[in-house]
């Protein structure tokens, strides 16, 4: 089954999904089905419909980072849901695994997001040097992270702020 594409409320095409992703955003009435499989349908315990070949999104939403993915403190903070590495806190800052001090560069796999706590008491050493384990690998955002990252980011900006500061 191939994926299924997925355009902004804009018509802007965002990204691929899996079928499986797609039928569960039109579900949750995030997105409608553009065209469809003829002859194709999706069955499962309450559900039956036309196999989505291509969806739109209901809403608009700003994805933060495009297909080149250029490494940014703001991307880093939002492709790890602004949860601390170390810690799963609330992050708010973004450390270098293997700090600038030790030759450490600006980009994706060498950054994470970080409580202000932890990257001061990190400081300029590696985890291993600090005994301070990554909880989750740092990784290079594909254009599809990109999307249902800021889809999820978009639903918490509907919360209230303190409610925002949870989920986060
Ligand atoms: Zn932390």
């Amino acid at each position: 089954m191939r994926d299924t594409l997925v355009l902004n409320a804009s018509f802007e095409p965002l990204s691929t999904v899996t079928l499986n992703r797609a039928v569960v955003l039109v579900l949750q009435d995030k997105a409608v089905v553009e065209q469809e499989h003829p002859g194709l349908r999706v069955r499962a315990a309450a559900v039956d419909m036309p196999v989505p070949r291509v969806i739109r999104l209901c809403r608009y939403v700003r994805v933060p980072f495009r297909r080149q993915a250029p490494w940014s403190r703001r991307g880093v903070l939002v492709r790890d849901q602004h949860r601390c590495a170390y810690c799963g806190k609330r992050a708010t800052t973004v450390d270098h695994v293997v700090p600038r001090a030790q030759g450490g560069g600006d980009h994706w796999l060498n950054t994470v997001a970080s409580c202000a706590e932890d990257n001061h008491r990190k400081a300029d050493r590696t985890p291993e040097q600090a005994g301070m384990p990554l909880l989750h690998q740092p990784f290079v955002p594909t254009p599809q992270d990109a999307m249902l990252l800021a889809l999820k980011a978009a639903e918490r900006s509907e919360l209230p702020d303190w409610l925002a500061g949870q989920a986060a």
